[in-house]
């Protein structure tokens, strides 16, 4: 394909982008070649009708008028589950890629470093989701203030409070850190900011602190996000008490005897979990039958997959068809720059659809769209696209209209050019 007809599909997408905004106040059209509502199989050359915020009407664009159509795909607003904003001003992932430990010190430098400013980081990142159209971010909040958020209607931030807590004397501090922040993000009425918590993984928190956030959402109605399962050097430690963990827990002093005996299992902390109204169990690359049979006991629980950040460690394969066949709601996450090359979340739906041929179009874009939503308990992001649904959604463009909606999307060649808005 040349360059002139790359360029002139965008150009016809942004004139019909521009006409649909100047048309805002009064009953408006807008041609769609691809519609991909994430609940029903991809449709093509679909009339939308929106008058006052609300889609009155949803029909095929008569064929007579097809070859007028831009090529422009809408689906439902985007969000990303999981990411960590502060490294977003790394130029590529921080090895080893082939030890884990290895890799948490080279962050923990990175974080540490004295030039570094975390706003800034912060700043690229947020810029970075909105170039990309991101509906909603689920952040996790290391030691960041909120001011560093700069406030934005149009990206919404789910900010996870992380907790850091393994030995007993920290239970209560960091209990009482988190309520703070909590009550900050209420107090602060900024509608672009929702309060949630992170026990940050099973070799970082105490038990008996993570029972005690698990009530703190409840009692908040806050979503808990956890790294679990992430690796194999964290299932060594639980079920063994050794390896490359419980030697960096050493290193640090932090290592107990007592809270690692061996003979522990990622089920009794989704036990904990289950608790909450909503849970995310980050990563979970390592589950096994037993805690994919927990989850499918328990909708409120959900698995984000963070495809490229995956790959990046070269775990083992993904059991991503065995979480979806049983009934679990998987989520896609970019994680963050640390261990990804970008936030770009069309890229990580273009990497999973290439490695799972049989995952439904549909299905795949609804795990960046309504159900990354559902699982992160957000507001206003919730459309079909059939009559009567708020007109929201984004818009991407393609740079030809010969392909499938799902050859386009798999090979990443659809970037986000606007956001269905009211
Ligand atoms: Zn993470």
């Amino acid at each position: 394909m040349s360059k002139q007809q790359r360029s002139s599909g965008k150009q016809a997408c942004l004139a019909a982008l521009d006409h649909w905004r100047s048309s805002a106040g009064s009953e408006r059209v807008l041609d769609v070649r691809w519609l991909v509502s994430g609940t029903e199989v991809p449709l093509e050359y679909m009339r939308l009708t929106e008058s006052a915020g609300v889609i009155s009407d949803v029909r095929p664009i008569p064929d007579s008028e097809r070859q007028s159509a831009a090529p422009l795909m809408l689906m439902p607003p985007l969000v990303n589950s999981h990411t960590h904003l502060e490294f977003s001003g790394l130029s590529e992932p921080l090895g080893p890629r082939d030890s884990f430990a290895g890799w948490i010190g080279t962050v923990l430098q990175q974080r540490n470093h004295p030039e570094r400013d975390s706003a800034v980081e912060i700043s690229k990142g947020l810029w970075e989701c909105e170039c990309n159209f991101l509906h909603t971010v689920g952040e996790i909040v290391t030691g960041s203030e909120i001011s560093e958020y700069p406030e934005s209607q149009a990206l919404q931030k789910v900010m996870f409070q992380e907790v850091i807590g393994l030995t007993d004397s920290r239970i209560d501090e960091q209990y009482s850190m988190a309520v703070a922040r909590v009550q900050q993000i209420r107090a602060s009425g900024r509608q672009d900011l929702l309060a949630g918590l992170s026990p940050h993984a099973s070799y970082t928190v105490h038990p008996d602190l993570l029972q005690r956030l698990t009530a703190l959402s409840t009692e908040y109605g806050l979503t808990v996000a956890m790294h679990l399962a992430e690796t194999r050097a964290e299932m060594q430690l639980l079920e063994r008490g050794n390896g490359e963990l419980a030697e960096m827990l050493q290193r640090m002093g932090l290592f107990s005897a007592r809270l690692f005996p061996g003979g522990r299992t990622i089920c009794e902390l989704l036990e904990i979990l289950a608790a909450a109204p909503r849970a995310l169990v980050v990563h979970g690359n390592y589950l096994g039958p037993a805690e994919l049979k927990f989850l499918q006991q328990h909708p409120r629980m959900t698995v984000v997959y963070c495809p490229r950040t995956h790959a990046w460690f070269r775990h083992d394969d993904y059991p991503l068809q065995a979480m979806l066949a049983s009934g679990i709601r998987v989520v896609l996450g970019t994680d963050s720059r640390a261990s990804n090359p970008d936030l770009n979340l069309m890229q990580e739906l273009a990497f999973v659809m290439q490695q799972n041929k049989w995952l439904k179009t549909e299905d795949a874009v609804s795990m960046i769209t309504q159900q990354a939503a559902a699982a992160l308990g957000c507001r206003n992001s919730a459309t079909d696209f059939h009559a009567g649904c708020a007109a929201i959604g984004t818009l991407l463009s393609a740079e030809c209209d010969d392909q499938s909606s799902r050859q386009l999307l798999a090979t990443g060649a659809m970037s986000a050019v606007g956001r269905l808005e009211l």
